[in-house]
């Protein structure tokens, strides 16, 4: 589905973006630009434009800056190995955690039954690979608080409190029509949003929320019942940063599990991501001549966005790419063996660096 000129995003869907500028129109997303230059160590997703928009996010700067205290809110929807593009918002929070703040790591549990139909079972064991993943990837354990939604009353709880402030009319305005139990699912994920503010966890901070932009619909959800219960509980409405949406590998607009073309997992065999890779579709032209002549189309090109987004962080190298693609120096099949190899020895080091933190994420869920 495309996103209907923008008139609903739908965060259960496959909603594609097709501009992000109206998105600061329509919806009052802020450009980040201004603040870019406030954020210290600013990573690659920060430079090239990755975070285009925010809520808010002065408050985390400031926080920041002051070093005052201040939580990163994320989690993961268990419905099956983590795929490619879940690297970026692993990365933004363990970027936050460094950066001082408590991660607080939901495994949205709930959601992945009410959306997708999976048993808490299934889920369970579907969280701890991704969890495995989470740890890999950096996130520390020893400042996080990691949980599962169906086991967290807190949360539950809020959810309940929270479906006074919201009456149909309003979340059929954000969600459009859907069956209640995804509803629900939203005011849970508000209650997952605004628990790092209740007494348990030391009260109002602020709190940022990094997601992709698809996601918009849960922080404004979110924020308007952090207005309605302000005198109750004082929550700081929560920030949020917003990222692009990385494109497919097949070229469609996003990655889908409908399409397995169209992505890989972290825990994909070596052989099977080198396939996808060499079958990608790309900016190039339709012959070698026409290439070197008129040279690649970059901007459309998902091999591309891949070092972009994830696998080449130094800029210099990046833009020579860009260069060579540019001016035809350079032709898809050469430089799909330079991904091919870029890509699988990221991803044999993460397999290895899996191996490792299996018991870790089986303690911190309670598996052992
Ligand atoms: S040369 Fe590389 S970056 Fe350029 S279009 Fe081909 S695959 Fe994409």
């Amino acid at each position: 589905m495309k996103n209907r000129d923008i008139g609903v995003i739908d965060p259960w869907g496959s909603t594609s973006i097709e501009s992000y500028e109206k998105l600061f129109e329509e919806f009052g997303i802020q450009r980040i630009d201004r603040l870019v230059d406030l954020i210290p160590e600013r990573p690659s997703f920060i430079r090239r434009g990755i975070i285009f928009g925010h809520r808010d996010f002065e408050r985390i700067v400031e926080a920041v800056v002051k070093k005052q205290s201040f939580a990163v809110m994320s989690g993961i929807k268990p419905t099956g190995p983590l795929h490619v593009g879940t690297i970026l918002t692993l990365r933004e929070i363990v970027f936050f955690q460094k950066l001082g703040a408590t991660a607080f790591y939901c495994i949205a549990d709930i959601e992945a039954y009410e959306d997708n139909g999976i048993p808490f079972e299934e889920s369970e064991r579907i969280a701890l690979d991704n969890l495995i993943d989470a740890l890999a990837l950096g996130l520390d354990p020893s400042r996080a608080y990691i949980y599962r939604q169906s086991k967290e009353n807190l949360v539950k709880d809020l959810a309940f409190i929270f479906a006074r402030g919201v009456t149909l009319a309003t979340i059929e305005a954000i969600y459009g029509v859907r069956h209640m139990g995804l509803y629900m699912s939203a005011l849970i994920q508000a209650g997952d949003i605004l628990l790092p503010q209740l007494k348990e966890f030391g009260g109002p901070k602020p709190t940022v929320v990094p997601v992709g932009v698809d996601q918009d619909p849960h922080i404004r959800l979110c924020r308007d019942l952090a207005h309605k219960f302000r005198e109750k509980f004082g929550f700081i409405p929560p920030s949020a940063t917003y990222h692009k949406i990385i494109r497919g590998l097949d070229g469609s607009p996003k990655m889908s599990k409908r399409n397995p073309m169209s992505y890989f997992t972290l825990t994909e065999d070596i052989e099977s991501i080198e396939y996808k890779l060499r079958n990608a579709f790309t900016g190039g032209r339709a012959t070698a001549k026409e290439q070197r002549r008129l040279g690649g189309e970059p901007e459309k090109c998902p091999i591309y966005e891949l070092y972009k987004f994830f696998f080449i962080e130094d800029d210099d190298k990046l833009l020579d790419i860009y260069l060579k693609c540019k001016n035809g120096e350079i032709l898809c099949g050469e430089d799909k063996e330079f991904a091919v190899e870029v890509v699988t020895s990221f991803i044999k080091e993460h397999q290895r660096k899996r191996s490792m933190n299996v018991d870790k994420a089986r303690e911190i869920l309670g598996l052992l």
